[in-house]
Protein backbone atom coordinates (compact mmCIF):
# COMPACT_ATOMS: atom_id res chain seq x y z
CA UNK A 1 0.00 0.00 0.00
CA UNK A 2 1.31 3.35 -1.20
CA UNK A 3 0.80 6.19 1.58
CA UNK A 4 1.18 9.81 1.19
CA UNK A 5 1.23 11.55 4.09
CA UNK A 6 0.79 15.44 3.97
CA UNK A 7 2.96 17.77 6.85
CA UNK A 8 6.07 16.32 8.29
CA UNK A 9 4.88 17.17 11.90
CA UNK A 10 4.69 15.55 14.98
CA UNK A 11 1.96 13.71 13.60
CA UNK A 12 2.67 13.35 10.67
CA UNK A 13 6.69 11.56 11.66
CA UNK A 14 4.58 9.56 14.09
CA UNK A 15 2.30 7.68 11.63
CA UNK A 16 5.15 7.47 9.22
CA UNK A 17 6.83 5.61 11.77
CA UNK A 18 4.04 3.09 12.50
CA UNK A 19 3.18 2.47 9.08
CA UNK A 20 7.26 2.17 7.37
CA UNK A 21 8.01 -0.17 10.32
CA UNK A 22 5.32 -2.53 8.83
CA UNK A 23 6.45 -2.27 5.54
CA UNK A 24 3.85 0.41 4.16
CA UNK A 25 5.23 2.75 1.51
CA UNK A 26 5.35 6.15 2.61
CA UNK A 27 6.04 9.36 1.37
CA UNK A 28 5.84 12.26 3.68
CA UNK A 29 5.68 15.75 1.94
CA UNK A 30 6.61 18.81 4.12
CA UNK A 31 6.70 22.41 2.82
CA UNK A 32 9.15 23.82 4.66
CA UNK A 33 13.14 22.82 4.35
CA UNK A 34 12.95 20.60 7.00
CA UNK A 35 10.82 17.97 9.17
CA UNK A 36 9.43 18.13 12.71
CA UNK A 37 10.58 22.08 12.99
CA UNK A 38 7.78 22.11 15.51
CA UNK A 39 8.35 19.10 17.40
CA UNK A 40 11.82 20.19 18.07
CA UNK A 41 10.60 23.49 19.72
CA UNK A 42 8.23 21.62 22.11
CA UNK A 43 8.75 21.42 25.92
CA UNK A 44 11.23 24.54 25.97
CA UNK A 45 13.51 22.53 24.30
CA UNK A 46 12.69 19.03 26.00
CA UNK A 47 9.45 17.83 24.25
CA UNK A 48 6.94 17.00 27.05
CA UNK A 49 5.25 14.31 24.92
CA UNK A 50 3.23 12.22 27.62
CA UNK A 51 1.61 13.15 30.74
CA UNK A 52 0.70 10.19 33.65
CA UNK A 53 -2.52 11.57 33.85
CA UNK A 54 -3.68 11.49 30.53
CA UNK A 55 -7.32 11.54 30.77
CA UNK A 56 -10.31 12.92 28.67
CA UNK A 57 -10.69 16.25 30.53
CA UNK A 58 -7.83 17.12 29.40
CA UNK A 59 -9.32 18.30 25.97
CA UNK A 60 -11.85 20.25 24.52
CA UNK A 61 -14.04 17.17 23.31
CA UNK A 62 -14.27 14.56 26.17
CA UNK A 63 -16.27 12.03 24.43
CA UNK A 64 -14.46 11.94 21.31
CA UNK A 65 -11.09 12.02 22.91
CA UNK A 66 -12.66 8.96 25.76
CA UNK A 67 -12.63 6.03 23.32
CA UNK A 68 -9.14 6.69 22.07
CA UNK A 69 -7.92 7.34 25.58
CA UNK A 70 -9.47 3.92 26.66
CA UNK A 71 -7.60 2.25 23.55
CA UNK A 72 -4.25 3.97 24.11
CA UNK A 73 -3.89 4.70 27.99
CA UNK A 74 -0.50 6.41 28.75
CA UNK A 75 0.81 2.73 29.80
CA UNK A 76 0.29 1.75 26.46
CA UNK A 77 1.73 4.77 25.01
CA UNK A 78 5.20 4.75 27.27
CA UNK A 79 5.44 1.01 26.52
CA UNK A 80 5.48 1.96 22.41
CA UNK A 81 7.58 4.59 22.68
CA UNK A 82 10.11 3.25 25.14
CA UNK A 83 10.33 -0.64 23.27
CA UNK A 84 9.30 -0.31 20.19
CA UNK A 85 11.00 3.30 19.04
CA UNK A 86 13.96 2.73 21.47
CA UNK A 87 13.15 6.14 23.52
CA UNK A 88 13.50 5.37 26.97
CA UNK A 89 11.42 8.03 28.74
CA UNK A 90 12.27 10.80 32.06
CA UNK A 91 9.56 11.49 34.59
CA UNK A 92 9.58 14.56 36.01
CA UNK A 93 6.22 14.66 38.14
CA UNK A 94 3.28 13.91 35.85
CA UNK A 95 5.49 15.13 33.27
CA UNK A 96 7.27 13.07 30.96
CA UNK A 97 10.43 13.71 28.09
CA UNK A 98 12.40 11.80 26.19
CA UNK A 99 14.87 10.86 28.57
CA UNK A 100 17.68 13.09 26.76
CA UNK A 101 15.52 15.62 28.02
CA UNK A 102 15.95 17.07 23.79
CA UNK A 103 13.37 17.80 21.36
CA UNK A 104 16.26 18.34 18.98
CA UNK A 105 17.48 14.80 19.96
CA UNK A 106 14.17 13.01 19.79
CA UNK A 107 12.86 14.80 16.21
CA UNK A 108 16.16 13.90 14.71
CA UNK A 109 16.36 10.50 16.13
CA UNK A 110 12.61 9.96 14.60
CA UNK A 111 13.44 11.20 11.26
CA UNK A 112 16.41 9.40 11.27
CA UNK A 113 15.15 6.15 12.39
CA UNK A 114 12.07 6.26 9.51
CA UNK A 115 12.19 3.99 6.76
CA UNK A 116 9.95 6.40 4.59
CA UNK A 117 10.67 9.09 2.27
CA UNK A 118 10.60 12.51 3.38
CA UNK A 119 10.09 15.48 0.06
CA UNK A 120 11.03 18.31 1.59
CA UNK A 121 10.18 22.23 -0.23
CA UNK A 122 7.26 20.52 -1.54
CA UNK A 123 4.12 22.22 -2.82
CA UNK A 124 1.03 20.21 -2.26
CA UNK A 125 -1.91 21.82 -4.27
CA UNK A 126 -5.13 19.55 -4.55
CA UNK A 127 -5.78 16.31 -4.75
CA UNK A 128 -8.62 13.70 -6.55
CA UNK A 129 -10.16 10.58 -4.71
CA UNK A 130 -11.78 8.18 -6.37
CA UNK A 131 -12.91 4.22 -5.39
CA UNK A 132 -9.44 2.97 -5.93
CA UNK A 133 -7.27 5.65 -4.53
CA UNK A 134 -5.81 9.35 -5.11
CA UNK A 135 -4.34 11.83 -7.37
CA UNK A 136 -2.02 13.95 -5.53
CA UNK A 137 -1.14 17.03 -7.73
CA UNK A 138 2.01 18.79 -5.91
CA UNK A 139 5.06 20.64 -7.54
CA UNK A 140 3.59 20.76 -11.13
CA UNK A 141 3.59 16.41 -11.28
CA UNK A 142 0.62 14.32 -10.58
CA UNK A 143 1.12 11.28 -8.45
CA UNK A 144 -1.03 8.25 -7.32
CA UNK A 145 -1.24 6.79 -3.81
CA UNK A 146 -3.98 4.23 -2.09
CA UNK A 147 -4.40 6.95 0.66
CA UNK A 148 -3.77 10.16 1.61
CA UNK A 149 -3.75 11.59 5.29
CA UNK A 150 -3.78 15.27 5.88
CA UNK A 151 -1.10 15.85 8.85
CA UNK A 152 -0.74 19.96 8.55
CA UNK A 153 -1.27 21.15 12.20
CA UNK A 154 -3.39 24.46 13.10
CA UNK A 155 -2.51 27.39 12.74
CA UNK A 156 -0.23 27.89 16.10
CA UNK A 157 3.68 29.21 15.58
CA UNK A 158 3.70 29.36 11.92
CA UNK A 159 7.25 30.08 12.16
CA UNK A 160 7.48 26.70 12.60
CA UNK A 161 5.41 25.62 9.45
CA UNK A 162 1.98 24.52 10.46
CA UNK A 163 0.28 27.70 8.67
CA UNK A 164 -3.07 26.74 7.80
CA UNK A 165 -2.07 26.53 3.91
CA UNK A 166 -4.26 23.84 2.93
CA UNK A 167 -7.36 24.38 4.60
CA UNK A 168 -8.60 26.56 1.60
CA UNK A 169 -7.74 23.23 -0.38
CA UNK A 170 -9.95 21.02 2.35
CA UNK A 171 -12.89 23.88 2.61
CA UNK A 172 -13.17 23.23 -1.21
CA UNK A 173 -13.99 19.48 -0.89
CA UNK A 174 -16.76 20.40 1.64
CA UNK A 175 -14.82 19.79 5.17
CA UNK A 176 -16.51 21.62 8.01
CA UNK A 177 -14.13 23.60 10.01
CA UNK A 178 -14.91 25.00 13.48
CA UNK A 179 -12.79 28.55 13.22
CA UNK A 180 -9.57 28.43 14.21
CA UNK A 181 -7.98 30.52 17.37
CA UNK A 182 -5.19 30.85 19.49
CA UNK A 183 -5.05 28.71 22.28
CA UNK A 184 -2.44 28.53 24.91
CA UNK A 185 -1.11 31.73 24.65
CA UNK A 186 0.02 34.56 27.25
CA UNK A 187 -2.73 37.11 28.05
CA UNK A 188 -2.54 40.63 27.58
CA UNK A 189 -4.67 42.73 30.38
CA UNK A 190 -5.97 46.08 30.28
CA UNK A 191 -4.10 47.08 33.64
CA UNK A 192 -1.03 47.86 32.27
CA UNK A 193 0.61 50.40 34.35
CA UNK A 194 3.66 49.59 36.13
CA UNK A 195 3.98 45.98 34.47
CA UNK A 196 7.02 47.13 32.94
CA UNK A 197 8.93 47.26 36.26
CA UNK A 198 7.80 43.55 37.16
CA UNK A 199 8.17 42.06 33.98
CA UNK A 200 10.18 38.57 34.30
CA UNK A 201 8.88 38.06 38.06
CA UNK A 202 7.43 34.95 38.79
CA UNK A 203 4.86 34.23 41.87
CA UNK A 204 3.06 31.19 42.78
CA UNK A 205 -0.59 31.76 42.80
CA UNK A 206 -3.95 30.44 42.37
CA UNK A 207 -5.59 32.26 39.26
CA UNK A 208 -9.41 32.71 39.08
CA UNK A 209 -11.31 32.92 35.52
CA UNK A 210 -14.08 35.38 35.95
CA UNK A 211 -16.57 36.47 33.83
CA UNK A 212 -19.44 38.68 34.87
CA UNK A 213 -18.62 38.28 38.20
CA UNK A 214 -19.13 34.49 38.19
CA UNK A 215 -15.72 32.14 38.04
CA UNK A 216 -15.36 29.58 35.58
CA UNK A 217 -12.28 28.14 36.90
CA UNK A 218 -9.84 27.84 38.79
CA UNK A 219 -5.91 26.79 38.97
CA UNK A 220 -3.10 26.87 40.54
CA UNK A 221 0.52 27.55 39.03
CA UNK A 222 3.16 29.42 38.15
CA UNK A 223 2.22 33.29 36.56
CA UNK A 224 4.99 35.00 34.78
CA UNK A 225 4.43 39.21 34.45
CA UNK A 226 4.90 40.68 30.94
CA UNK A 227 5.07 44.34 30.14
CA UNK A 228 1.74 43.70 28.87
CA UNK A 229 0.03 41.11 30.49
CA UNK A 230 0.11 37.48 32.02
CA UNK A 231 2.06 34.49 31.06
CA UNK A 232 2.77 30.74 32.34
CA UNK A 233 1.55 26.90 32.00
CA UNK A 234 -2.08 28.14 34.26
CA UNK A 235 -2.18 31.08 31.96
CA UNK A 236 -2.15 29.59 28.96
CA UNK A 237 -5.41 27.16 29.87
CA UNK A 238 -6.97 30.17 30.75
CA UNK A 239 -6.59 31.61 27.58
CA UNK A 240 -8.04 28.45 26.17
CA UNK A 241 -10.96 28.75 28.30
CA UNK A 242 -11.73 32.00 27.46
CA UNK A 243 -10.98 31.29 23.48
CA UNK A 244 -13.19 28.27 23.59
CA UNK A 245 -16.32 30.07 25.84
CA UNK A 246 -16.15 33.44 23.77
CA UNK A 247 -16.51 34.96 27.29
CA UNK A 248 -17.88 38.74 27.67
CA UNK A 249 -15.85 40.15 30.26
CA UNK A 250 -13.47 37.41 31.16
CA UNK A 251 -11.24 38.48 34.43
CA UNK A 252 -7.96 36.65 35.73
CA UNK A 253 -8.00 37.15 39.51
CA UNK A 254 -4.41 36.40 40.70
CA UNK A 255 -4.40 35.55 44.51
CA UNK A 256 -0.90 35.28 45.17
CA UNK A 257 0.67 32.92 48.09
CA UNK A 258 -1.64 30.45 47.37
CA UNK A 259 -0.85 28.31 50.58
CA UNK A 260 -1.75 30.80 52.75
CA UNK A 261 -5.21 29.82 54.72
CA UNK A 262 -6.97 32.59 57.14
CA UNK A 263 -7.35 36.12 57.09
CA UNK A 264 -4.82 38.11 54.84
CA UNK A 265 -5.92 41.07 56.53
CA UNK A 266 -4.94 40.14 59.73
CA UNK A 267 -1.88 38.65 58.93
CA UNK A 268 -0.59 42.04 57.48
CA UNK A 269 -1.09 43.53 59.96
CA UNK A 270 0.97 41.16 62.19
CA UNK A 271 3.73 41.38 59.24
CA UNK A 272 3.61 45.20 59.34
CA UNK A 273 4.63 44.79 62.92
CA UNK A 274 7.02 42.38 62.90
CA UNK A 275 8.70 44.30 60.52
CA UNK A 276 7.82 47.72 59.73
CA UNK A 277 9.00 49.17 56.81
CA UNK A 278 10.30 45.77 55.08
CA UNK A 279 7.02 43.46 55.55
CA UNK A 280 6.53 43.51 51.73
CA UNK A 281 9.75 42.79 51.21
CA UNK A 282 10.01 39.72 53.78
CA UNK A 283 7.18 38.05 51.14
CA UNK A 284 7.56 39.40 47.79
CA UNK A 285 10.39 40.39 45.68
CA UNK A 286 11.53 44.06 46.23
CA UNK A 287 10.42 44.75 42.60
CA UNK A 288 7.26 43.17 42.69
CA UNK A 289 6.37 44.51 46.30
CA UNK A 290 6.73 48.00 44.97
CA UNK A 291 4.15 47.60 42.12
CA UNK A 292 1.32 46.45 44.59
CA UNK A 293 2.55 49.45 47.07
CA UNK A 294 1.86 51.42 43.53
CA UNK A 295 -0.69 49.93 42.41
CA UNK A 296 -2.48 50.36 45.82
CA UNK A 297 -1.54 54.49 45.78
CA UNK A 298 -3.09 54.44 42.26
CA UNK A 299 -6.23 52.90 42.19
CA UNK A 300 -7.25 53.14 45.83
CA UNK A 301 -7.42 49.53 46.46
CA UNK A 302 -6.16 48.96 50.07
CA UNK A 303 -2.88 46.95 50.37
CA UNK A 304 -4.90 44.29 52.02
CA UNK A 305 -7.20 42.90 49.42
CA UNK A 306 -4.15 43.58 46.34
CA UNK A 307 -2.63 40.74 48.33
CA UNK A 308 -6.04 39.08 48.57
CA UNK A 309 -6.26 39.15 44.70
CA UNK A 310 -5.10 41.29 42.13
CA UNK A 311 -7.72 41.88 39.19
CA UNK A 312 -6.71 41.54 35.63
CA UNK A 313 -9.10 42.69 33.05
CA UNK A 314 -8.61 40.92 29.88
CA UNK A 315 -7.33 42.37 26.51
CA UNK A 316 -6.54 40.04 23.87
CA UNK A 317 -4.10 36.81 23.76
CA UNK A 318 -1.08 36.46 21.89
CA UNK A 319 -2.35 36.04 18.58
CA UNK A 320 -1.41 32.62 16.10
CA UNK A 321 2.16 33.72 16.90
CA UNK A 322 2.61 33.32 20.45
CA UNK A 323 -0.11 30.38 20.45
CA UNK A 324 0.67 27.01 21.39
CA UNK A 325 -1.87 25.00 20.18
CA UNK A 326 -4.76 25.90 17.75
CA UNK A 327 -8.47 25.94 19.09
CA UNK A 328 -11.01 24.77 15.91
CA UNK A 329 -10.10 22.63 13.19
CA UNK A 330 -11.83 20.13 10.89
CA UNK A 331 -14.87 19.12 13.01
CA UNK A 332 -14.52 15.60 14.14
CA UNK A 333 -17.78 14.71 13.07
CA UNK A 334 -15.96 14.68 9.62
CA UNK A 335 -13.95 11.65 10.43
CA UNK A 336 -14.72 8.31 12.00
CA UNK A 337 -12.90 6.96 15.11
CA UNK A 338 -10.26 5.79 13.18
CA UNK A 339 -9.59 9.04 11.77
CA UNK A 340 -11.10 7.94 8.21
CA UNK A 341 -13.09 10.38 6.07
CA UNK A 342 -16.39 10.45 6.13
CA UNK A 343 -16.51 12.17 2.75
CA UNK A 344 -14.30 10.70 0.29
CA UNK A 345 -12.55 7.59 0.20
CA UNK A 346 -9.01 7.17 1.21
CA UNK A 347 -8.73 10.32 2.79
CA UNK A 348 -7.56 10.56 6.49
CA UNK A 349 -6.83 13.39 8.52
CA UNK A 350 -4.75 13.83 12.26
CA UNK A 351 -3.12 15.39 15.03
CA UNK A 352 -3.76 19.40 15.59
CA UNK A 353 -5.29 19.85 11.83
CA UNK A 354 -8.47 18.56 14.06
CA UNK A 355 -10.54 20.38 16.50
CA UNK A 356 -8.80 18.91 19.55
CA UNK A 357 -6.90 20.25 21.69
CA UNK A 358 -5.90 19.79 25.16
CA UNK A 359 -4.22 21.80 28.25
CA UNK A 360 -0.07 22.27 28.49
CA UNK A 361 1.54 19.40 29.86
CA UNK A 362 2.18 17.29 27.07
CA UNK A 363 -1.57 16.52 25.82
CA UNK A 364 -1.23 17.49 22.48
CA UNK A 365 1.62 15.48 21.57
CA UNK A 366 -0.44 12.57 22.94
CA UNK A 367 -3.25 13.28 21.03
CA UNK A 368 -0.93 13.82 17.64
CA UNK A 369 0.46 10.40 18.63
CA UNK A 370 -2.84 8.50 19.65
CA UNK A 371 -4.30 10.10 16.42
CA UNK A 372 -1.27 8.57 14.45
CA UNK A 373 -1.42 4.88 15.88
CA UNK A 374 -5.38 4.79 15.32
CA UNK A 375 -5.16 5.61 11.74
CA UNK A 376 -2.13 3.28 11.33
CA UNK A 377 -3.73 0.71 13.35
CA UNK A 378 -6.58 1.09 10.61
CA UNK A 379 -5.16 1.65 7.76
CA UNK A 380 -2.49 -1.98 8.21
CA UNK A 381 -5.60 -3.69 9.04
CA UNK A 382 -7.15 -2.36 5.65
CA UNK A 383 -3.91 -3.90 4.11
CA UNK A 384 -3.74 -7.22 5.88
CA UNK A 385 -7.30 -7.68 4.99
CA UNK A 386 -10.46 -8.90 7.10
CA UNK A 387 -9.64 -11.74 9.42
CA UNK A 388 -10.79 -15.00 8.40
C1 LIG B 1 6.63 26.38 21.12
C2 LIG B 1 5.71 25.19 21.28
C3 LIG B 1 5.94 24.28 22.28
C4 LIG B 1 5.08 23.18 22.44
N1 LIG B 1 5.35 22.27 23.42
C5 LIG B 1 4.54 21.21 23.57
C6 LIG B 1 4.83 20.20 24.54
O1 LIG B 1 5.86 20.24 25.22
N2 LIG B 1 3.96 19.17 24.67
C7 LIG B 1 2.84 19.05 23.90
O2 LIG B 1 2.08 18.10 24.06
N3 LIG B 1 2.57 19.95 22.92
C8 LIG B 1 3.39 21.01 22.73
N4 LIG B 1 3.13 21.91 21.74
C9 LIG B 1 2.01 21.63 20.81
C10 LIG B 1 2.45 20.53 19.82
O3 LIG B 1 3.72 20.85 19.32
C11 LIG B 1 1.45 20.39 18.67
O4 LIG B 1 0.17 20.17 19.18
C12 LIG B 1 1.86 19.25 17.74
O5 LIG B 1 3.11 19.52 17.16
C13 LIG B 1 0.82 19.05 16.64
O6 LIG B 1 1.29 18.08 15.76
P1 LIG B 1 0.79 18.08 14.25
O7 LIG B 1 1.56 17.05 13.55
O8 LIG B 1 -0.67 18.00 14.19
O9 LIG B 1 1.17 19.53 13.69
P2 LIG B 1 2.64 20.17 13.48
O10 LIG B 1 3.59 19.59 14.44
O11 LIG B 1 2.42 21.63 13.46
O12 LIG B 1 3.06 19.64 12.05
C14 LIG B 1 2.42 20.05 10.86
C15 LIG B 1 3.42 19.92 9.73
O13 LIG B 1 2.74 20.09 8.49
C16 LIG B 1 3.51 20.96 7.67
N5 LIG B 1 2.59 21.62 6.74
C17 LIG B 1 1.64 22.55 7.02
N6 LIG B 1 1.00 22.91 5.89
C18 LIG B 1 1.55 22.19 4.88
C19 LIG B 1 1.32 22.13 3.49
N7 LIG B 1 0.41 22.91 2.89
N8 LIG B 1 2.06 21.25 2.74
C20 LIG B 1 3.01 20.47 3.33
N9 LIG B 1 3.29 20.51 4.67
C21 LIG B 1 2.56 21.36 5.42
C22 LIG B 1 4.14 21.93 8.66
O14 LIG B 1 5.26 22.60 8.12
C23 LIG B 1 4.50 20.99 9.81
O15 LIG B 1 5.77 20.40 9.61
C24 LIG B 1 3.97 23.01 21.55
C25 LIG B 1 3.75 23.96 20.53
C26 LIG B 1 4.61 25.03 20.39
C27 LIG B 1 4.37 26.02 19.28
Amino acid sequence: MRIAIIGAGASGLFLARALAHKGMDVVLFEHRESAGKKLMATGNGRCNLLNKRLSSDCYNDPSFVSPLIHEFPFSRLRKLVEKDWGVPLYEIGEYVYPASLSAIAFGNYLRGSLDGEIRLDSKVGDYRADEDGVTLFHDGLRERFDEVVFATGGMSAPKFGSDGSLNKVLLGHGYQFNEPRPGLTPVLVKEREGLKAISGVRIKALVRLLDEGNEICCEEGEVLFRKDGLSGIVIFNMSSYIARRSLKEPVLEILPLPSLEGDRGEMLSRWKEASPGHYLESIFVPSFASYLLERSRRTGQTLESLIARIPFHWEGNGGFDESTVTIGGIRTSEITSDFRSKRENHVSFIGELLDIDGICGGFNLSFALMSALKLADSLLGEFRGPAL
